[in-house]
């Protein structure tokens, strides 16, 4: 393939060919090594928010990178009818490193939970009700977008799935008045990603841990954007001390590579019986050698411990930033998951960073979302830490 045209080019191809339902920055990104990402013109961007969060371990992180080769000219896909062994390993590292139990595969985030949800119903029919949590975002097939309770994403898409029951995050007692006789499980984000970097109290978890075993409830934690060392542990749970009955894992669980995975204690997993679920592509041979790959780098290059000294520094100069400018509201860290919640709408903060060549986020309208990889260099986080400070004091200036 040619990758000759000039940015302009295939923005022009975009217009023509491809339907226009993401909104799209004019650059045409064409390189990415570590935490920096080039376009087609050549120009050099610092990277903050790197994959939308699946690129954990930065761009083309090498040891993915090799596997990947390896495995692509040896054996790209069989079907879940014939063992595999990379899958079966894949799944004991995620097994052993979380809480024991067995894996399902599957390629996307919005997959893991809707296998989660066929669990939990087929595990505890015929009660099917489903609670979650105001601001929570599970994806976008129909049973993971009833999940997510954000009416904006409901809006025109007509009935969306029966079961599901919303509470506010982090109240336990509106929790505990959905809970009926018909309802089978909790589903939650251990911190709400997409609805603004969003900690809970460890109180919280736990307070939901007790009332799904009071009422025979499985407890499902999403971690599609928390997990795999995301916050500067494997799991965000082992954080709050709260162990989940289901947890759904995707975006960096393939070190970049398109993957998801759904976890089950095993006294749980085998309700998913044979012929209910499946997913053609899951855990195919590529993905389960990606999904090796950034576990081993995480443990060898010890980035659990850096990410959470990094997660240090970005706390220590985002909270110094919001004592000088009334601008920030709050600072919100865990790990390398950062939400800095603004008094004004986050987006021209965040095309202000693009001209100045870092690339950062805005979700829930004024929340700055910073996704780093794990393993940015503490020197490239100052680097990046600078310009986002100083788009921020020309703004407050203004
Ligand atoms: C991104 C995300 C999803 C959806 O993942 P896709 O791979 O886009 O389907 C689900 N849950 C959470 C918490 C996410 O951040």
């Amino acid at each position: 393939m040619s990758t000759a045209l000039s940015s302009q080019a295939t923005i022009d191809l975009f217009k023509e060919y491809v339907i226009p339902n993401y909104g799209r920055y004019p650059v045409n990104l064409a390189r990415g090594e570590g935490s920096w990402v080039w376009d087609s013109e050549g120009d050099k961007y610092l990277d903050l928010f790197p994959g939308w969060g699946c690129n954990l371990l930065g761009h083309c992180p090498p040891r993915v990178v090799q596997a990947v080769q390896e495995q692509v000219a040896t054996l790209i896909h069989v079907p879940n009818t014939w063992h595999m062994e990379a899958q079966g390993q894949w799944a004991k590292m995620l097994s052993d490193r979380s809480f024991g139990g067995q894996a399902f595969f599957c390629n996307s985030g919005t997959e893991a939970n809707e296998a989660a949800i066929k669990l939990a119903r087929l595990h505890s029919s015929p009660r099917y009700k489903i609670i979650t949590f105001q601001g929570g975002f599970h994806g976008r097939t129909l049973g993971a977008l009833s999940a997510t309770a954000q009416p904006k994403y409901h809006q025109g898409i007509g009935p969306i799935c029966a079961g599901f029951s919303y509470a506010p995050f982090g109240d336990l007692e509106a929790v505990r008045g959905l809970i009926d006789d018909e309802t089978c499980a909790i589903l939650v984000e251990p911190v709400q990603g997409e609805g603004g970097v969003r900690i809970p109290s460890q109180e919280f978890l736990a307070g939901l841990r007790e009332l799904a075993d009071q009422h025979g409830l499985l407890l499902m934690f999403d971690e599609v954007q928390t997990g795999c060392g995301r916050t500067g542990q494997w799991f965000a749970h082992q954080h709050f001390d709260v162990t989940p009955d289901v947890m759904t894992l995707a975006k960096a669980v393939c070190g970049g590579v398109a993957g998801g995975a759904m976890l089950a204690k095993r006294e749980i997993a085998p309700s998913l019986r044979p012929g209910m679920h499946a997913a053609t592509f899951g855990g195919n041979p590529l993905a389960a050698r990606a999904g090796i790959a950034t576990l081993e780098t995480i443990e060898e290059d010890d980035l659990l411990s850096h990410c959470r000294q990094l997660s240090e520094l970005f706390r220590e100069r985002l909270e110094a930033l919001q004592q000088e400018l009334d601008l920030i509201r709050e600072v919100r860290v865990l790990g390398v998951m950062i939400g800095i919640e603004l008094a004004v709408e986050g987006a021209p903060i965040v095309a202000q960073c693009l001209e100045q060549k870092l690339l950062a986020n805005c979700t829930q309208s004024t929340v700055i979302r910073l996704l780093p990889a794990m393993n940015l260099p503490f020197d490239e986080a100052e680097q990046g830490l600078q310009i986002l400070a100083d788009v921020l004091r020309r703004q407050q200036a203004a």
